[in-house]
């Protein structure tokens, strides 16, 4: 049987490294397995933040690291449609054989209600888990107050003592007891499924016969395998990679890390020294063994049994010395040539960059000044570059985090909307416009005076934006102790 295995992003902002990282796993065990497919789907059940324009960047970002897949909701393919949203009728489906066989319950419990029950739980030193208020309610009941159009969920329901017992593929027998397993919502009152039903009826339609995904799915796998067992079917072999962590061991966030494939796209690492730096974190290598690897060699070297279950640490400095090694010893003349262009013409930032800046010169030895800072990393600003400016240190604090916020909503990033979201700041911050962008000027551009403000933000694009952006910012205020993010248990 070919593999088939699937690389299943959500399109919610950034397409994250940890995708190359699942996607270097999946080629290895077609690779392995003699061949196969890859199927990318877009899971976008979650409509308040999945965007196209997320979408879009993780085909251009997966495709830029060298990922080919053979169906996907851009290529097509024999199992589509490839985006959940797509799909609806087919959870429903499902989700209706669940309710009929008893294994899937309505509940109208409010989100108020839930938060109160929450409340007390966690009072009371207990997990927070759904209580079974809707557990036994009447079908006719149930039919009344759907058909007066109260809001619903589909809960499934999960047996209350025992263990849940499987084999990972990395972590090996893992057991968990179905009392900390909560009633998970499968279907959401706005009609579309949550991630726990969809991947279980997409992964078995689509005949994945591998799933490779990140650990902190890990604690979901029971609520999966009994979805399964309720359908009838039989769970393809699971493997959950460790995550990614930052120096401090911490789990790799974008605080204290790069995460954005955009932004080592936009910084011109290149392609190969990615997959090698992400590949050997992997496979171990001997002392004094070669860690040049091709994308090629990392499918044959990989194996489940040596990778650390503490997680790799995501070193930039390590990636830059690959990076180095991989430009000067790896490519040949023509290929180096060839990448500097493609970088150098990225989002058209070359010529259109000679163009914004005929205005300013006169003479063309002139260029790198104006033109410079759209090619650079990081602009390595102090606070003495922003200290001519007319707006209070706080002032400019605010201002740069007004304009973060505008560079992170923003989908479209053109010059033009990027305008039209600054000038809006004329009225929430109550500060004119020409004093709201000198202190951006500078972020973005490393100094007062430099090309137009937002043609230069387009060109040089969201993700490098955004850095610069935050390394601003970060000069203003003493970095926030990160907050937790939701688990991604707790989607209802
Ligand atoms: N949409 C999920 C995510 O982005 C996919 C997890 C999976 O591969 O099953 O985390």
């Amino acid at each position: 049987m070919p593999v088939r295995v699937r690389l299943a992003p959500s399109p919610t902002g950034d397409p994250h490294i940890g995708l190359a990282y699942t996607g270097l796993v999946n080629e290895a065990l077609i690779a392995q397995g003699g061949g196969g497919q890859l199927v990318l789907r877009i899971e976008d059940t979650d409509q308040t933040r999945s965007t196209r324009a997320s979408e879009e960047n993780i085909y251009s970002s997966l495709r830029w690291l060298g990922f080919q897949w053979h169906e996907g909701p851009d290529v097509g393919g024999p199992h589509g449609p490839y985006r959940q949203t797509e799909r609806r009728e087919i959870y429903h489906k499902y989700a209706a054989q669940l309710v009929e066989k008893g294994h899937a319950f309505t509940c109208f419990c409010t989100p108020q209600r839930l938060e109160t029950m929450r409340t007390l739980q966690r009072k009371t030193g207990k997990k927070p888990m759904y209580d079974g208020h809707c557990l036994n309610l009447k079908a006719e009941d149930i039919a009344a107050r759907k058909a007066a159009g109260e809001p619903h969920v589909l809960r499934m329901k999960i047996p209350t003592s025992g263990m849940c017992t499987f084999t990972d593929g990395i972590y090996g027998e893992v057991s968990i007891p179905w009392a900390d397993v909560d009633m998970q919502v499968i279907m959401k009152a706005d009609g579309l499924p949550t991630y726990h039903l969809a991947v279980v009826v997409d992964d078995h339609l689509m005949g994945i016969t591998h799933i490779v995904r990140g650990e902190e799915w890990l604690p979901s796998t029971p609520k999966h395998l009994k979805l399964y067992e309720y359908f009838g079917w039989q769970m393809p072999p699971i493997m959950h990679l460790p995550v990614l962590r930052n120096l401090d061991r911490t789990k790799l966030s974008k605080r204290k890390n790069h995460t954005s494939i955009r932004w080592f796209q936009g910084q011109g690492y290149l392609p190969q020294a990615i997959i090698n730096f992400l590949g050997q974190s992997f496979v171990r290598t001997a002392e004094g063994e070669e860690e040049i690897m091709t994308r090629e060699n990392f499918h044959q070297r990989f194996t489940p049994d040596v990778v650390s279950k503490a997680g790799a640490v995501f070193d930039l400095g390590k990636l830059e010395w690959f990076n180095g090694r991989w430009l000067r010893e790896k490519l040949s003349e023509d290929d180096y040539l060839a990448h500097v262009q493609r970088w150098a013409a990225e989002r058209n930032r070359l010529k259109q960059g000679l163009l914004l800046a005929r205005s300013r010169i006169t003479k063309f030895s002139d260029l790198p000044q104006w033109v410079g800072p759209l090619f650079s990393g990081s602009l390595a600003l102090t606070a003495a570059d922003f200290a001519h400016l007319k707006t209070t240190p706080a002032q400019t604090a605010s201002i740069l985090q007004a304009a973060l916020h505008v560079v992170e909503k923003q989908q479209a990033f053109t010059a033009a909307t990027l305008w039209d979201d600054l000038k809006a700041l004329e009225t929430t911050l109550g500060i004119k416009a020409r004093l709201i962008t000198a202190p951006l000027f500078v972020a973005i551009g490393g100094k007062a005076q430099g090309l137009p403000l937002t043609e230069s933000m387009e060109l040089l694009g969201s993700a490098l934006c955004r850095d610069r952006l935050k390394q601003a910012l970060a000069l203003f205020s003493t970095p926030e102790e990160p907050t937790e993010t939701a688990t991604p248990d707790a989607e209802e």
